[in-house]
């Protein structure tokens, strides 16, 4: 960073940055060792559907039990990954397990559902990565309307054209698109207008005040308006209160993701929380 940062400035170093480069180094050195030995897991935090009360699917959310680390948070290792194109083969990784999923709830009767999967930009504009959905889809036997890829507005800088053509193609198979974050990003608009998208997911940090909060719950339900007036569907991430579902709820969103509905769980635990929730 303080390379970054130029010659004529200087930056305050102190012993915990030293430390967290440390660590940095190591975990970038341990990415395929990790991978080889099978430390990477997939999470799953189920959707709610308000319309019937039922599961819309789930997000596939990547954790990392570190042997002497415990348990890594995405947040924090990938960057590292996207900064060393280690991405690319994890992501793969990622995509291939999800289709697995796939099989497994479909051949548990649980359609339709869906099953999400964010992307990194990286993949996303590698010359292969389309090809690589299709046969990752095809090889596993695993539908293609099951499968929802979510990226991210921030992750598009200077990508945006690029990434037109490789999600058309995979729209086109049938593969849901969903611009996740929603409203972090610096031209949410444009991106909403030119990206061939099915679904939009509001960032949480719009959920997160809206409580007694008149003009974050305008700008809300003025979001949710104009995903509907473009024929999308939108979810509200993050919701963790009563308060904060009754209005999302109240708002005509589509779906909630967050902790009021459920955490991130393990596949068993996913299969026994569907279970639960059929009528
Ligand atoms: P995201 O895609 O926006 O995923 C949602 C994050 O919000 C998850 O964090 C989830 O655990 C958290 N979350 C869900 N409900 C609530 C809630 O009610 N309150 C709060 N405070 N948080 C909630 P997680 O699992 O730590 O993942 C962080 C980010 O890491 C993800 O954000 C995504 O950008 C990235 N990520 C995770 N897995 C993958 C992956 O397989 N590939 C790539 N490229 N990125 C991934
Ligand atoms: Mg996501
Ligand atoms: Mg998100
Ligand atoms: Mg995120």
């Amino acid at each position: 960073q303080a390379k970054a940062a130029g010659r004529n400035t200087y930056c305050v170093y102190e012993p915990q940055m030293s430390e967290m480069a440390a660590l940095r180094v190591e975990l970038e050195q341990s990415f395929k060792r990790a991978l080889a030995e099978n430390e990477f897991e997939l999470y799953y935090q189920p959707q709610q559907d308000f319309e019937t009360n039922g599961i819309r699917g789930v997000e596939a959310l990547l954790r990392w039990k570190h042997p002497s680390h415990g348990y890594i948070s995405p947040a924090d290792f990938i960057p590292i990954a996207e900064q060393t194109g280690f991405i690319v083969e994890l992501g793969e990784w990622v995509l291939r397990k999800a289709c697995q999923f796939i099989v497994r709830m479909s051949e548990n009767g649980f359609i339709p559902f869906k099953v999400c999967v964010n992307i990194s930009a990286m993949q996303l504009t590698r010359f292969d990565f389309v090809d690589m959905v299709f046969r990752c889809l095809a090889e596993e036997g695993a539908r293609p309307d099951m499968l929802e890829l979510e990226i991210t507005e921030t992750m598009l800088i200077g990508s945006l054209d690029s990434s037109i053509e490789p999600l058309l193609l995979l729209k086109e198979r049938g593969i849901h698109i969903a611009l996740d974050d929603f409203g972090t990003g610096y031209s949410s608009l444009n991106y909403l207008r030119k990206l061939p998208i099915n679904h939009l997911k509001i960032d949480k940090s719009f959920v997160q005040d809206i409580v007694g909060n008149p003009g974050e719950q305008e700008i809300f339900n003025s979001i949710v308006d104009l995903v509907h007036k473009l024929k999308l569907t939108v979810t509200a991430e993050g919701v963790e209160t009563e308060e904060q579902y009754a209005f999302v709820k109240q708002g005509g969103c589509n779906y909630l993701q967050g902790y009021y509905f459920c955490k991130p769980i393990t596949e068993e635990a996913v299969v026994l929380f569907l279970k639960s929730k059929k009528v």
